[in-house]
């Protein structure tokens, strides 16, 4: 809109400098006029005709603006079988290899069918054969691709590989991020929680973009792996205002070679003290911002801030970190464990798991965490006790790896007045949140 407004400005400009101002000046007197008297000839003219159907929710068909189109790769690291697809709108088919070549086109929704590979490496959309096994479909409306139940925004990549296929959702960063929201934080939260969630979802994700490996068809996964994303289903009113006030805004902190983006990382409740992002990540790079280290006296409400004792017998818990690593197989059943590094917050940052057979392997606390269960062990902050045939994990506290921006402690700031600006400066210490478009 503002860009209008300044194009009709300037062609005011050229025409008072052709034309002189008097001639300009009764032009524009006699535009409401003119508006007014043709805005009642047409309610004249079609009072009694039927109108045209046009649905003004209805959004035009998605651009594609490569720079800020995210990625992400929908339905798990698997690829699968056959996917349960639907176009509520016309579509095109195109080649993804040849970006111009229409492979399909229908006028028509494609109501909901199985999409599979066939023999010949094409793709089948239940009556709709295409010859080629790596398409993207471009929807004539936003927010009519629908996949396995779930509605997306943007254009939908179907790709066979080995006879299965993997979907990836091309969509608006903007976009994107209105579907990210609700997934990660719980409808009731702040609408400053919101905010400051959408800055350190949209940082995250452009972080991600720019170091995704350039053979690789994505840039992020649609779940934990990366961040919740349930596509248009979390659009809700919070979650759009959120995105629209922060639009363009991320972290950033200064340095010697600029404004640097970070990986801001951020987990449900810390437990009192976040810790330092290579306690998890050794081989991520380590900018003041994710040093840890900050004292939270906000999650305390979270209902992981302390979570119940957790049993597992010894056979399972080896059972588990073996189907994860499987060289640890090597060393027997787990009959001892024993943390090797605690952080000061309490998160074990090493632990040495004992076998069996006399020998030992050690293992990231994190890594550990999540071969067990990301939701049994709720954080890496837990003290070991050791029954004959079980292990008893107790004295739990927070809920996740604790890097970073702490959900359940924002919240609370936010409920105390704090906006999201500080709430992101507090937590990621050092960090500036500056708009970059
Ligand atoms: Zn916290």
């Amino acid at each position: 809109m503002q860009g209008g407004t300044y194009r009709l400005k300037l062609h005011v400009r050229a025409a008072v400098r052709r034309y002189g101002t008097g001639r300009v000046a009764a032009v524009l007197a006699a535009i409401p006029i003119l508006s007014v008297t043709l805005v009642l000839a047409g309610c004249y003219t079609f009072r009694d005709r039927t109108p045209d159907i046009v649905d003004r929710d209805v959004e035009p068909a998605p651009k594609v603006q490569y720079d800020r189109m995210v990625r992400v790769r929908l339905l798990g690291r698997r690829a699968q079988k056959s996917v349960q697809l639907a176009v509520s709108s016309g579509f095109k088919i195109k080649s993804f290899t040849r970006r111009d070549e229409v492979l399909a086109q229908r006028k028509q929704a494609l109501a909901t069918c199985d999409a599979v590979a066939t023999a010949d490496g094409g793709l089948l959309f239940g009556d709709l054969a295409v010859p080629a096994g790596d398409i993207l479909i471009h929807p004539e409306r936003d927010a009519a691709i629908t996949v396995n139940g779930k509605t997306y925004r943007g254009l939908l990549r179907v790709l066979v590989d080995d006879g299965k296929l993997t979907v990836t959702n091309h969509v608006d960063l903007e976009s994107y991020l209105k579907g990210v929201l609700r997934g990660e934080l719980p409808r009731h939260f702040h609408p400053e929680s919101f905010k400051a969630q959408c800055v350190a979802a949209r940082t995250y994700v452009l972080y991600q973009m720019r170091i995704a490996p350039k053979e690789r068809s994505f840039d992020v996964y649609d779940n934990e792996g990366s961040q919740m994303y349930i596509g248009v289903l979390g659009e809700g009113d919070k979650a759009l205002a959120a995105v629209e006030q922060t639009a363009g805004e991320v972290c950033v902190y200064p340095s010697d070679r600029g404004d640097v983006l970070f990986c801001t990382y951020y987990s449900s409740a810390c437990g009192g003290r976040s810790q330092h992002v290579n306690n998890v990540k050794p081989n991520d790079p380590d900018p003041p911002p994710l040093a840890g280290g900050v004292v939270c006296n906000d999650c305390y409400l979270a209902r992981f801030y302390e979570w119940e004792p957790v049993r597992i017998t010894k056979a399972e818990l080896t059972e588990r970190i073996v189907k994860r690593y499987p060289t640890v197989k090597s060393i027997g059943m787990i009959r001892s464990l024993r943390p090797k590094e605690i952080e000061d917050g309490g998160h074990i940052v090493r632990i040495q798991m004992n076998g069996a057979n006399g020998t030992n392997e050690t293992l990231i606390g994190e890594d550990f965490r999540l071969s067990v269960g990301g939701r049994t062990l709720k954080s890496t902050n837990f003290k070991i006790r050791e029954e004959d045939d079980a292990f008893v994990f107790e004295e739990g506290r927070g809920f996740g790896h604790g890097i970073g921006l702490c959900q359940n402690g924002m919240e609370t700031k936010a409920l105390r007045g704090q906006d999201y600006k500080a709430i992101l400066r507090t937590y990621y210490p050092g960090c500036e949140v500056v708009r970059i478009y």
